[in-house]
């Protein structure tokens, strides 16, 4: 039996045992709950409800691990862009700069730079590449929504992808879109454009989404999928 509370798919278990035991279990935190043979579904469901806040916190510490571990910014390392990878060429010169060619991409930095240094420069390269992308998509989805932001601006995140304030209209964007494919970007403008005029991701809000963006899962499902730096 599988249930699915919270979004969280559980597997049930039932075996000639006493008591019920909830696990989550390695590699990617997915859980399981043994019960007795005797035990009807509801009382399951029950107990499963309670453990709800200690079976996200036990996924998240999976989560992390499976994250990308702190960056040095060397040779070797990949860089993502627009949903590619490429791989870090370090070059040393008076002039920082990234310039990306074929399946690499080229950091070039003074030497004796710190990786906070180029992870600095690796970010503000990032902020220029969404700031043009946003104002060349935002008008796009006003237009199509009819739904107008009062001011945008990038802020490096490491918990959510986009944020609103419906009271002033202004909308962020995370800096980090700039590592997923450009559909993730249009994603998240649509998103936060919608939420604008609704706060809360109820069914008027799904009904937006699907009128404008009905692919708006698929995308949702790949955003979240791929690796992204330092989110916890
Ligand atoms: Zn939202």
């Amino acid at each position: 039996m599988l249930l699915n509370i919270s979004g969280i798919p559980i597997e049930v278990c039932k075996k000639d045992i006493k008591n019920m035991h909830l696990y989550v279990k390695p590699p990617n935190g997915s859980v399981m709950v043994s019960a007795p043979l005797t035990i009807s579904d509801e009382a399951i469901e029950r107990f499963v409800r309670t453990k709800v806040s200690w079976i996200k916190k036990q996924i998240a510490k999976f989560d992390n691990q499976s994250r990308q571990s702190e960056r040095e910014y060397v040779s070797g390392e990949t860089l993502f862009v627009w949903g590619k990878q490429y791989y870090l060429q370090i070059e040393y010169g008076n002039k920082n700069s990234i310039v990306l060619s074929g399946d690499k991409a080229v950091l070039t930095v003074r030497k004796g730079s710190t990786a906070d240094q180029r992870e600095n420069l690796v970010r503000e390269w990032y902020r220029e590449l969404l700031k043009t992308e946003i104002a060349r998509l935002l008008p796009k989805w006003e237009k199509i929504t009819d739904l107008k932001a009062t001011g945008w601006q990038t802020k490096y995140m490491t918990t959510r992808w986009g944020t609103c304030n419906p009271k002033t209209g202004k909308i962020w964007i995370n800096l980090q879109l700039a590592k997923k494919t450009p559909e993730c970007l249009e994603y998240i403008i649509l998103h936060e454009l919608i939420h604008l005029v609704e706060k809360t991701h109820n069914e008027r809000f799904v009904s937006l989404m699907d009128m404008y963006m009905p692919m708006w899962r698929e995308v949702k499902a790949t955003l979240n999928d791929q690796t992204l730096d330092y989110m916890e």
